[in-house]
């Protein structure tokens, strides 16, 4: 139980240092202070010490600095789906970058496509299209790396990336790289699991099975869906849909019928355009976001008798998953 996840915390506590020294002594890339708002599709978030990988050695590298030091690490994404608290990270922030923007066609007969977990979705997507390949084009307009993707089973309109999936690659902090393939997998609505997968693995690179399709067509759905986002869903700084779809029900028409748009708690607001988004609208703090989500879920509750969940990932100062009353997830 975290009474109060917003509290301020010292940025670097001592394993951190210590993680930060090691890499120092090393050829490994340098870890640095950021700014989350910068790796944050809402613009928020404290400070962290961020270090990237550019390459499998160096992301088993940077892992060991960081158990030797007992410390902790959390592999950032785009942050679209992630709201970081104010008070910052006391664990190293891992993001994938160079090897693991790659997106290679293993065989275009099979419709076979490899995409490393850095690698953006829109970027996925266009090579598909370069290459005749269909049938992910419901991911358009969603923001966000392949890894985050996998990892919350994104999707849209009934399809999720899961469906696409043939095998991951995950790299296990205790056991190195491993395979798991889609027999493995259970997907469920924005979520993806597997005995196979421990917390703290990192999604290394991930094969899709998509279909031949001519790329006019491909063109024609992907601007169909960009077209819909466009007209219903807000250009402020978000984190898509804060709450998940109750079943056969829009989480966001409900928060509508209860008359909470436009509700405000410092600089975050309940979209006008959108109901189940809440928008950065004047420098809001995370601490914003958490109270306004919360006087939402309320409402619903009191009004509707239903408890709406979340759907994006609220941190605490240790990287970890909070609910909307401060509990571990
Ligand atoms: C405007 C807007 C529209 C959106 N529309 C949709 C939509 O239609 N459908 C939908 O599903 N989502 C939607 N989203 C949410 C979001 O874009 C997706 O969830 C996206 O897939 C998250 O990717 P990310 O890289 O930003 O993940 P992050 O938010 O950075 O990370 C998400 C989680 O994945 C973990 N993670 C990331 N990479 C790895 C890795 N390599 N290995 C292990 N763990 C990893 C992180 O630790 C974190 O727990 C929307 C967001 C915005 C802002």
């Amino acid at each position: 139980m975290d009474n109060n996840p917003f509290e301020k915390t010292k940025i670097m506590g001592q394993d951190l240092a210590i993680a930060s020294e090691i890499l120092r002594d090393t050829e490994l890339p340098l870890a640095k202070i950021v700014s989350l708002e910068k790796f944050s599709s809402i613009k928020i978030g404290g400070e962290a010490l961020l270090v990237e990988a550019s390459n499998l050695s160096e992301l088993e590298g940077i892992i060991e600095a960081v158990k030797q030091a007992k410390a902790k690490f959390l592999i950032i994404g785009d942050g679209t789906n992630t709201l970081y608290p104010d008070s910052g990270l006391d664990v190293l922030a891992l993001k994938l970058t160079g090897d693991f923007s790659a997106i290679d066609i293993i065989s275009a007969k099979e419709g076979l496509i490899r995409a490393g977990a850095g690698a953006h979705l829109s970027h996925f997507l266009s090579i598909a299209r370069q290459n005749s390949l269909g049938e992910a084009e419901f991911l358009a307009g969603i923001p966000g790396t392949v890894g985050g993707a996998v990892m919350g089973n994104a999707g849209a309109a009934g399809e999720s990336i899961g469906e696409l999936l043939q095998s991951l690659r995950v790299y296990e902090p205790e056991k190195g790289l491993i395979t798991i393939t889609s027999d493995d997998l259970k997907l469920g609505y924005r979520r993806l699991g597997s005995t196979k997968l421990s917390p703290g693995a990192v999604i290394v690179d991930a094969d899709f099975k998509l279909t031949a399709t001519d790329p006019g067509e491909i063109s024609r759905r992907i601007n169909q869906r960009l077209s819909h986002r466009a007209e219903n869903q807000p250009y402020e700084p978000s984190l898509g849909c804060v709450f998940l779809n109750p079943p056969d029900q829009s989480a966001g028409l409900i928060i509508d019928q209860c008359g909470l748009k436009d509700l405000v708690v410092g600089g975050a607001a309940v979209s006008r355009q959108h109901a189940n988004f809440i928008v950065n609208r004047n420098r809001a703090l995370s601490s914003d976001v958490f109270t306004l989500a919360k006087k939402v879920r309320d409402e619903v509750k009191r009004l509707r008798d239903l408890t709406l969940d979340l759907e994006i990932g609220i941190l605490n100062s240790m990287g970890q998953k909070i609910d909307l009353d401060g509990r571990l997830v």
